[in-house]
């Protein structure tokens, strides 16, 4: 559903990722492609306007980072305030202390109320409670038999007030089926309201008896992802006209630009639980913020990258070898410690692949091999601790025991070591030329 949103915040957060340092303007530039995107995607102005001015600010006077680029910072940011008007944390259901808990929906007509009915109520069941679901949308003809037709999927029972009793009284049959749930020991009651194609005083009022009487635990306001910018104001007025606890999003399959998703909360204060993602009952699960949002900035592997660099970045080591890399003093200690940094990452073709554009090198990338890496280490803990610090010291018989020691070819202890004095020169020059390193920060 977030395809056209996803692509646009791709490519407005990858051209920083060509860049070494991010001007004013950079983040300006970057902050503007965003803007557009979202509003593009039917994010309601008022969301748009807080979200970009927190990205700048926060771009603008973050630190300098030494385990991320400037660009991973941003994505970093971007996700961080995108998993924040998607609401944070993951809010779960709250199931009464005393049973049965009354869950009650609202929403327009068509939202999917019923059908939403009937996947709360599997998905209930699948966690082991007894749930009953009750049709109070006694309006709309076929809105009690299409409750009981989900009830039945779902394997649960639905009370329902008996045929030929006329329109009936909704407040009436929420009353009693809450006392017969307590009867029978369901231990959640989900109430369907009736819904309108528009927003009238009328529901409004009938929607606020329903929950006076049956004083529900959550009331759920059930919203058609795909209706756009009405969302909101449909969120509104049922705030206003019921008050609701928490959200549900549905037809997120759907391929309309889904700005509901990430206006209702923000507007409203209110949490989304629940996301359905489907015409099947099993197509509907918690909504996670977290994941969410790196579904919206499609980088989630990206996002995986930034989170692991950080955690195995080591501030002291990088510090260290920095100095030695400028100075040409890096050991093949130095050498295999910072090996061993980078694999605390996990594989390093996983790794690889994580990086943005990858998917077009992966013939490449199959070759990057951990034994490779592995063979390395082998040689280099094959070395005595001097050899190590000073590997001018491995002469020819040195390098034979070294070989012998860990099982590969002389050849091979050759290459490593030629291989490794060439690129202490090389860093070295490149260090000198362009003056990072010794200073003992790195980046500034
Ligand atoms: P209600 O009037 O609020 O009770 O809405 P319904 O439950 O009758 O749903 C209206 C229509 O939307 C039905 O055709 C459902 O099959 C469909 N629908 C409900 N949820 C979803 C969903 O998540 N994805 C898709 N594609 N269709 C859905």
């Amino acid at each position: 559903m977030f395809d056209t949103l996803s692509d646009r915040l791709t490519a407005a957060l990858q051209t920083l990722t060509r860049k070494g340092r991010l001007s004013d303007a950079d983040i300006d530039a970057t902050a503007r492609e965003i803007r557009i995107a979202l509003l593009e995607a039917d994010v309601a102005l008022g969301v748009v306007k807080t979200f970009i001015a927190r990205i700048k600010e926060r771009a603008k006077g973050a630190e300098v980072s030494q385990a991320l680029n400037p660009a991973q910072q941003v994505v970093k940011i971007v996700n961080e305030e995108l998993v924040g008007i998607l609401g944070g944390e993951t809010r779960r259901l709250n199931l009464a202390k005393t049973p049965p808990t009354v869950i009650m929906l609202a929403g327009l007509q068509g939202a999917g109320k019923t059908t939403l009915a009937g996947k709360l109520a599997l998905w209930l069941k699948k966690q082991g409670h007894a749930p009953m679901l009750v049709a109070c949308d006694l309006q709309r003809p076929n809105a009690v038999t299409q409750l009981q037709v989900v009830g039945e999927r779902a394997g649960v029972v639905t009370f329902a007030p008996e045929p030929g009793n006329g329109v009936g009284d909704p407040v009436d049959v929420a009353r009693r089926a809450i006392a017969e749930a307590k009867h029978a020991q369901h231990d959640v009651v989900v109430v369907d309201t009736a819904g309108r194609l528009g927003v009238d005083e009328e529901l409004m009022k009938q929607a606020a008896d329903i929950r006076d009487a049956v004083e529900p635990d959550e009331v759920l306001f059930v919203v058609d992802a795909m209706i756009g910018q009405d969302a909101v104001t449909t969120a509104q007025a049922f705030q206003d006209g019921v008050g609701f606890s928490g959200v549900v999003l549905t037809k997120l399959d759907g391929d309309a630009r889904g700005g509901a998703a990430l206006s209702v909360r923000e507007i409203t204060g209110q949490p989304i639980l629940f996301a359905s993602n489907g015409e099947k009952l099993e197509d509907f699960d918690t909504f996670h913020p977290d994941r969410m949002a790196s579904r919206i900035l499609g980088m989630g592997d990206v996002l995986t990258l930034i989170e692991q660099a950080e955690q195995a970045f080591d501030q002291k080591q990088a510090e260290k070898a920095a100095e030695k890399l400028s100075s040409g003093q890096l050991t093949l200690e130095d050498f295999l410690e910072q090996m061993l940094a980078v694999r605390k990452m996990g594989p390093i073709g996983n790794l690889l692949g994580m990086l943005p554009g990858a998917g077009q090198m992966k013939d490449q990338l199959a070759q990057v091999d951990d034994k490779h890496l592995d063979k390395l280490q082998a040689i280099i803990r094959g070395m005595t601790p001097a050899e190590r610090e000073d590997p001018k010291l491995i002469n020819g018989s040195r390098r034979l025991r070294i070989a012998n020691g860990s099982g590969v070819t002389v050849r091979e202890v050759n290459d490593l070591v030629n291989r490794f004095f060439e690129a202490r020169k090389m860093m070295a020059q490149m260090a000198g030329r362009f003056g990072f390193g010794g200073g003992g920060g790195g980046s500034k």
